[in-house]
């Protein structure tokens, strides 16, 4: 059996940047392992519904680090590698044929899987989900081929795909439940926005449609409404969100709430067992509760503070959670939480895609959109953010130098 003072179990974002922190931090040849069920090196994942899937990257220029540095400094990295089960007691991992590698101490970042649709028809061909190097490669084939596709939700996957479609030549169908794109983020202007860009650029919405049903003749797929529509298409690709990987983490000494609980120094209940990334579930000092970010650089951030915390650290994670989209031409950004917001105040001109939108709640700033904006707007987000500035909306909504604004607006004496 191969033992290692540290094991990563699962060789995505998290392990990537964890790998380099752990380089970064004098860590010794020979005693970092990663674990992967991938066929792959850590690899960036956001390019998969962008630059990858348009076909303007190759699986190369994905890579966190190329062989040479895994090489370089003694990481060992085992691919193909799906682990069944993990024995906290015995700290060792067993894979699907049997294999087993000890640990000292296990950062788990497993990361999340899709959710799949539950039709009749969902297991024929021709249906395509998005998490893997693979399956943006097998949507890049379809884009080859196929002429028409129905995209299913409307959150930042199924706008992305959607845009990358659109933008070669696929006529796109987009199909989801809600009465706006992205609804659960989006404030009502901001979906208006986006579904003006989408429609300008081809796509067509069915809104407010379940799928009941994939069926197929020949080589045509119909996917079938609960109205009783029906859109024929070549190709499906469904982006109605993830769930953090769990299967291996039910009935073992682990605390669980919906995903692993960590302590403020991404510790679990059992000593040495670390979790990072989209598994985590993590105390928050900024928003005072527990939160689960699935997101890119929650999972940069939380690699590198988990690793530097088992190398004998031990610092508190604190961030301001962030993530960026890019559909078409348009970039935007997002910070914090708006959980709870009770005011939205709005800069700059929708009509000039240059905007910002600030999710206020009792007039402290709990989180915000930028797109196309000054760099100072970018700037001031997450310090506001993590400073729980209060501000008068009206005042954020007409000062021009943001820098001059009182960001203490009504905070007693
Ligand atoms: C298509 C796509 C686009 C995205 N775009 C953005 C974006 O624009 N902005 C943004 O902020 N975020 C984006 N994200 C989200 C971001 O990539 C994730 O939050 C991030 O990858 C999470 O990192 P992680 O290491 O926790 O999990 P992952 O990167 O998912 O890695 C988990 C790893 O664990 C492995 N694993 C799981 N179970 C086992 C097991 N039993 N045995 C062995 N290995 C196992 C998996 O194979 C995988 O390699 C995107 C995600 C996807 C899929």
């Amino acid at each position: 059996m191969k033992s290692f003072p540290i094991v990563i179990l699962g060789g995505g974002v998290v392990a990537g940047y964890a790998a380099k922190e752990f380089v970064a931090q004098s860590g010794k040849s020979g005693e970092l392992a990663i674990v992967t069920a991938e066929n792959a090196l850590p690899y960036e994942r956001p390019p998969l519904s962008k630059g990858f899937l348009a076909g303007k990257e190759e699986a190369s220029d994905l890579l966190i680090s190329d062989a040479a540095f895994y090489r370089k400094h003694g990481i060992a990295v085992f691919r193909n590698f799906l682990v069944r089960k993990v024995d906290f007691r015995r700290r060792r991992l067993q894979s699907s044929s049997g294999k087993v590698i000890g640990f000292d101490q296990l950062l788990i970042a497993t990361g999340s899987t899709v959710r799949r649709l539950k039709v009749p028809g969902a297991n024929r061909s021709g249906l395509f989900y998005l998490r893997q190097m693979k399956d943006s490669q097998a949507i890049r084939e379809q884009i080859k081929r196929g002429k028409r596709a129905v995209v299913i939700g409307s959150g930042f996957i199924g706008m992305e795909v959607a845009s990358v479609l659109a933008s070669h030549g696929v006529r796109t169908t987009m199909v989801f439940p809600d009465d706006q794109v992205w609804k659960r983020l989006f404030t009502p202007p901001v979906s208006t926005f986006f579904e003006h860009q989408f429609v300008n650029r081809g796509i067509t919405f069915m809104k407010s449609e379940k799928v009941v049903a994939l069926t197929r003749k020949n080589h045509e797929c119909q996917v079938v409404l609960a109205s009783g529509n029906q859109v024929p298409t070549d190709f499906v690709v469904a982006g109605i969100g993830v769930t953090p990987s769990m299967e291996l983490f039910h009935r073992t000494p682990l605390d669980t709430d919906g995903g692993i609980k960590v302590n403020k120094f991404l510790e679990t209940s059992v000593p040495g067992v670390w979790a990072a990334g989209d598994i985590a579930n993590y105390p928050d000092p900024i928003f005072h509760r527990r939160m689960r970010v699935e997101h890119w650089d929650n999972a940069v951030e939380q690699g590198r503070v988990a690793m530097r915390n088992l190398m004998g650290k031990l610092q508190p994670f604190i961030h301001v959670p962030y993530f960026f989209s890019d559909v078409f031409d348009l970039s935007y950004e997002f910070w914090g939480d708006a959980t709870g917001y009770d005011q939205v105040v709005y800069r700059g001109n929708m009509y000039e895609k240059q905007f910002s939108v600030w999710w206020l709640k009792k007039q402290t700033l709990c989180a915000a959109l930028v797109m196309n904006r000054p760099e100072e707007e970018r700037a001031v987000v997450p310090r506001w953010i993590l400073q729980h500035s209060r501000l008068n909306p009206k005042a954020l909504q007409n000062t021009r130098n943001l820098k001059s604004l009182d960001t203490t607006f009504g905070r007693p004496g």
